[in-house]
């Protein structure tokens, strides 16, 4: 048996678990408890950690939000569980990244057979660079998340159209605020210029004044070719480069050689978030920065 294999196994039992569970409950339930309150929620599925935190933060006490994609992996190599699958067949909403990331979507949204399920895309319709979905990392096209967010929310339960709304107005605020320290952050960094592994940052340099030089690895399962790695480096000597960015997601390995042959340092910033420190998408934002800013070398701050 693969471990693939295995998985699946293991969200079956699992999920067949529940079932028992749920029908000893239903025998057994007097009055209204912890239980019914729960089962009384908006359930919603969401592709990534960031926009799992983006609808508890809209939805409140309204939602139960199933994850899809684990802290842990990259979305960019993902295969839901059997849990995950009855998850979604019971869904009211689906909340995609969109822009290609969510490239097992479709299947799985025809495997659930749910005709009460909406689907939104938050990148729908955004300016994109290419085929990067990246577009989370960006905290002002966060605040268009929100919104959509809201909208959705109420479209799939109009009673709490309300809530949801001051919910994503005090949740926009948070990410001005953030937004705003952000900028200050950088403003004290003379150093612009970045390496990443990894195309997740681009429209967070964009938004923010970084300078992109090259990126490594342009599409996750596909490593750069020696001759690649040796433009790399010489770019990045003659760009004076001294950060690569990397993630916790991929292996750094590569990384890790052009750091060691150009003696730039390599930081972990996190484009997923969702394990502590960065268990919300705001403290991982944070987190991130302040790394970013540590390498660049924030030296000239008091
Ligand atoms: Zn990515």
């Amino acid at each position: 048996m693969t471990r693939r294999q295995f998985i699946r196994l293991l969200g079956w039992v699992v999920f067949l678990g529940m079932v028992g569970l749920g029908t000893l409950a239903g025998c057994q339930r007097t009055g209204v408890g912890p239980n019914e309150a729960e089962a009384s929620r908006v359930p919603v599925v969401a592709s990534i950690a960031p926009l799992a935190d983006l609808v508890r933060q809209v939805g409140g006490e309204r939602v139960t939000v199933t994850l899809m994609v684990p802290p842990n992996i990259s979305p960019h190599h993902y295969e839901p569980t059997a849990q995950q699958m009855e998850a979604v067949s019971r869904a009211k909403l689906m909340v995609l990244n969109g822009a290609g990331l969510e490239f097992w979507a479709p299947d799985v949204i025809r495997a659930a057979q749910n005709p009460n399920l909406k689907v939104i895309e938050l990148a729908e319709g955004l300016p994109r660079k290419g085929d990067n979905p990246h577009l989370w990392l960006n905290p002002v096209v966060m605040m268009t998340y929100t919104d959509r967010v809201a909208q959705a929310l109420s479209e799939v339960d109009p009673a709490g159209k309300a809530i949801y709304e001051a919910n994503a107005a005090a949740y926009k605020a948070d990410l001005q605020a953030l937004d705003k320290d952000i900028r200050a952050a950088l403003a004290g960094v003379p150093d612009r210029k970045v390496v990443t592994l990894h195309p997740a940052w681009e429209y967070f340099a964009d938004e923010y004044g970084l300078e992109v030089v090259a990126v490594i690895q342009p599409t996750p399962a596909k490593e750069p070719s020696p001759a690649e790695v040796a433009a790399i480096i010489d770019l990045m000597r003659a760009e004076g480069v001294r950060v690569i960015i990397v993630e916790s997601q991929m292996p750094p390995h590569i990384a890790q050689s052009i750091a060691q042959e150009t003696g730039a340092q390599l930081v972990y910033m996190d484009p997923i978030g969702g394990v502590p420190p960065r268990e919300t998408y705001i403290k991982m934002m944070r987190w991130n920065v302040n790394e970013l800013v540590k390498a660049l070398g924030a030296g000239a701050s008091p």
